[in-house]
């Protein structure tokens, strides 16, 4: 009875779309296929009309044709190669598609954008291209040429795929759509091919789809399932986070689709996601951010809706919007570039397969309740496979694109009006604009803040003379460093500079400024964050910013900046020793390395020269080579030649030889400070937690630095079960794609007892393991040092904010740079450290002082803490509980033997954001045997 009656039902919804396209084929075989791979069901659909009919087309090749496989076969998936094969004999054979090139991944990947429209409009491509590019900048533009755009221009539609490679319906959905819209002769593609200017990326994440590929053939070898073989490596430095780098530009992928989205200035970009069960069609719960166009709000609603209704109607469980994912931070990378650039972001999650199996849903109630939100809820005991999911996804795109086609010159209208609506808002409401003063102490950090709004096709001015504007809020590091300053009503005039970097907001790319640079506040009574809730990014990389509050400075002397801000440094005097202010950023850090080994000493205490005062930290360069001048100059440091000896308290820096340690449990949290590492030229060999087991391995390493992993302490131990086969991470000839990085035969043992007690060996002869977030659970829970706790919260919610910490122990290496006052790091929710006091009320008399000497000097010493004052202490994003929080330790140095191990609670390399921070590291390695104080 089953089989029958669904394929009655199937049967009956083919015959309707054949007919209103009676004179195009059926491509038969392609068709059966497309049926044999969807389960059937007694009650549910998991296609519908628009997908399940293939078209026949004489001279343009199917994914069939060209890779002998139609999407949804069980244990077929395509590498980067071959898709973009297929995307290229497409492109090569229809008229009415053409393919462009986005630019390469770090290993070498093409990423892709096929564009396809009717064939008029692909040949006159540059000219809508160039309309919308009109619409997206309409300064100056008059109303009837603004209506004579709308009605003519057509909107982009981007949709993009798999940045996640886990994720792996998306690119071989997306070849089936392509060949569907370039070639189906039915009224809705047509309708779709002639409004709309569809543009596909198969493949987001280049690098990380060949992993998987792989992963998921070395799954089914060793029987352990669709994504039994976790992707230890996805790109080359971030796997999930490739979708936390919308704000910050840092890796390839979001370079070259950021450059692709200011060519085409796309209306929608529609990024596929597959995870929570069937269809959730982004909207999100709020706070949305506070820079998105209510418009966008709406539109994201509008779009939802509607797939949810027409996927709804055709008998397809499981559409939905709402409960999951906020909307707040701008840091999803596809989606909030298109969000902060007047476009509409929007994403699909579908139900994942894993790979390209098949699974019978089996899901908690939680996910299986009708709710508001969810009245169609997802279904258990059906079969899912791989085909469902790219069936979900094509025909949820397509019923979106008739959507845009239909509803052309609203999209257009509402396209302009956003753009319109931020030039506006920056014309008549405060603020005006941010000036980013040149003469600043971190004026090179400050010109990567100037070059990252470049980037993001904002436009920077330079004043070109020296003006005074009215009040101001406090500049940003008053802001940051006081709370009280915060709120006090200032009223000093501001003054600008020749030279000093403005960034106008009445321009309609203002919105990524206006977020990265205002304050967050994120309250905790709204939903629970997705993700971070606080990001001001001039704060966390301790650059000076100065928000206008001032009209007039729309009409004040200033030029264009054609091309990216450049700070050089400047080295004055004359003499034999080189005397380098360490100003606690990383490019002061960073000295040592770039000037070569043993050549640079650093001042252990404040000091005169010539009449200047220095402080401590402050590098000596004694007769300096022409690489220390080119590194100075480089690193945009100002140097002083002094013809004095310099008389000072110093150590000679030797550079260390540095290992940096990642788990096989995942890499993303070390995959950043790796990035960090690689931007800022410090050079380390790589070694995983098993390689801690080596025999003399640590034996030629001075510096551990062990990044977050996102683990229970004692996993990183023990690693994952020892159950089953072991599971390679290896270049094979099966799996070409794995290793790269590093590779194991096993990658389930973590460290062991042996590897961590090489680990306590390395550190007790002297030396330095520098942890981060949940690695420094690890020493504290095994007792390396006793005088470390762990503090445990009941009310603290702190969720990836950015909050104000106090030096405690002034004289520490670590501080080098840092200016006495409290001043804002990242932070997310745990670890808080804590160090046992001396204990005075239990001392007997006839203790040796030496023993109570040597105890103290073993005693762990708070470096940094979180403020003392509860409401002092948040800067940006969400604190409640924050009394649990104040006075806790932040960094801690703890002595082990006659090495250290140094605990960072906070996250001093996050995400390439936290520049500010970034010194603290840095220092704490470049005086790794000098850590006494
Ligand atoms: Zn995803």
């Amino acid at each position: 009875m089953k089989p029958l009656r669904s394929s009655l039902v199937a049967l009956a919804l083919t015959i309707a779309p054949l007919a209103a396209a009676a004179q195009q084929a059926v491509d038969s075989a392609y068709t059966a296929r497309i049926r044999e791979l969807t389960p059937t069901d007694r009650i549910w659909k998991f296609n519908t009309e628009l997908v399940e009919t293939m078209p026949a087309s004489a001279t343009v090749p199917t994914p069939l044709k060209v890779l002998g496989y139609v999407p949804g076969t069980l244990g077929r998936l395509s590498y980067v190669a071959d898709l973009n094969r297929y995307f290229r004999a497409l492109a090569a054979a229809s008229p009415r598609t053409k393919l462009f090139s986005l630019g390469m991944s770090d290993e070498g990947r093409e990423m892709i954008a096929l564009v396809i429209a009717d064939e008029a409009t692909i040949g006159n491509l540059e000219s809508y291209r160039t309309q919308l590019a009109r619409l997206a900048d309409p300064r100056g533009l008059g109303a009837a040429d603004r209506a004579k755009l709308i009605h003519e221009a057509k909107p982009i539609y981007w949709l993009s795929g798999s940045i996640h490679s886990p994720e792996t319906g998306s690119p071989e959905m997306l070849m089936e759509l392509a060949y569907r819209l370039a070639v189906d002769e039915s009224e809705n593609s047509r309708i779709i091919r002639s409004n709309v200017i569809t543009m596909i990326t198969p493949v987001t994440e280049v690098d990380g789809r060949d992993r998987m590929v792989d992963a998921d053939k070395e799954a089914r070898e060793l029987k352990l399932g669709a994504g039994g073989v976790p992707l230890i490596y996805w790109g080359k430095y971030t796997a999930h986070d490739n979708n936390r780098d919308g704000m910050v530009l840092s890796q390839k992928l979001t370079q070259n689709f950021m450059a692709g989205f200011l060519h085409w200035k796309p209306v929608v970009v529609h990024d596929l996601h597959e995870s929570v069960p069937f269809l959730y069609t982004s909207t999100g719960t709020g706070p949305y951010n506070d820079e998105y166009d209510p418009i966008v709000v709406d539109e994201w609603h509008t779009l939802a809706y509607q797939e949810i209704t027409e996927l709804t109607r055709r008998g397809l469980p499981g559409i939905w919007t709402h409960g999951f994912y906020d909307g707040w931070a701008p840091n999803y990378t596809l989606l909030s570039i298109a969000n902060l650039h007047n476009s509409i972001g929007r994403f699909y999650e579908t139900y994942t397969s894993s790979g390209a199996g098949c699974r019978t849903v089996k899901l908690p109630a939680a996910d299986t309740s009708r709710r508001w939100d969810r009245p169609n809820p997802p279904v258990n005991g059906v079969r899912w496979c791989i085909r469902n999911n790219i069936n979900y996804q094509e025909s949820g795109s397509l019923i979106a694109l008739r959507y845009v086609a239909d509803h052309r010159e609203t999209f257009l209208t509402n396209y302009v009006a956003k753009a319109e609506r931020m030039i506006d808002r920056g014309r008549n409401s405060a603020p005006y604009a941010f000036v980013i003063p040149r003469g600043q102490r971190h004026a090179a950090e400050a010109a990567d803040l100037v070059n990252l709004f470049r980037a993001q096709g904002t436009e920077i001015h330079i004043a070109t003379s020296d003006f005074t504007l009215k009040s101001a809020q406090p500049p940003t590091r008053a802001r940051a460093a006081d709370s009280a300053a915060q709120t006090a009503k200032v009223a000093a005039p501001v003054m600008v500079h020749a030279g000093d970097w403005i960034v106008r907001l009445d321009q309609p790319y203002a919105a990524t400024a206006r977020t990265l640079l205002a304050i967050q506040k994120f309250k905790a009574d709204d939903p629970p964050p997705y993700d971070d809730t606080g990001w001001t990014l001039d704060a966390l990389r301790h650059v000076e910013t100065i928000k206008v509050a001032d009209s007039t400075i729309l009409t004040r002397p200033m030029q264009l900046l054609a091309e990216d801000a450049k700070v050089k440094g400047t080295p004055s005097g004359s003499g034999p020793t080189l005397l380098v202010r360490h100003l606690g950023d990383w490019r002061s850090a960073a000295l040592p390395w770039r000037v070569g080994a043993g050549k640079v000493s650093v001042a252990e205490t404040g000091f005169s020269a010539d009449g200047a005062s220095y402080p401590a930290g402050t590098f000596i360069v004694e007769n300096p080579a022409a690489q220390a001048q080119e590194a100075i100059a480089g690193l945009g440091l100002n140097a002083v030649a002094s013809a004095a000896p310099v008389s000072v308290r110093r150590h000679a820096i030797t550079v260390p030889r540095i290992a940096l340690l990642h788990s096989w449990i995942e890499t993303q949290n070390e995959g950043w400070v790796r990035y960090a590492f690689d931007q800022m030229g410090i050079p380390y060999t790589y070694i995983s937690e098993q390689g801690l087991k080596r025999p003399g391995y640590l034996d030629k390493v001075d510096v551990v630095v062990y990044p977050n992993v996102g683990a229970p302490a004692i996993n990183l131990v023990n690693g994952r079960p020892m159950i089953g086969p072991a599971i390679p991470w290896k270049k094979t000839a099966t799996t070409p794609n794995l290793g790269k990085w590093d590779e194991t035969d096993d990658i389930r043992p973590g460290m062991g007892l042996d590897g961590l007690a090489a680990l306590r060996r390395f550190i007790e002869r002297g030396g330095l393991l520098l942890t981060t977030g949940n690695t420094s659970r690890l020493p504290v829970e095994m007792g390396f040092n006793s005088s470390v706790n762990i503090v445990a919260t009941t009310r603290l919610n702190a969720r990836g904010g950015i909050f104000r910490v106090q030096p405690v122990s002034t004289a520490s290496p670590v501080l080098y740079g840092y200016e006495s006052g409290s001043f804002p790091v990242y932070f997310s929710q745990q670890p808080l450290l804590a160090v046992t006091a001396r204990d005075t009320t239990n001392t007997t008399e006839d203790v040796d002082p030496a023993i109570d000497v040597a105890r103290e000097k073993m005693r762990a010493k708070v470096i940094l803490k979180f403020h003392d004052k509860a409401d002092s202490l948040l800067v940006s994003g969400l604190l409640a509980g924050g009394d649990e929080m104040a006075g806790k330790a932040a960094v801690v140095d703890a002595p082990v033997g006659k090495g250290h191990v140094l605990l960072f609670g906070i996250r001093p390399l996050w995400r390439w954001e936290s520049q500010g921070s970034f010194a603290l590291a840095l220092n704490a390695i470049a005086n790794w045997n000098h850590l006494e104080f």
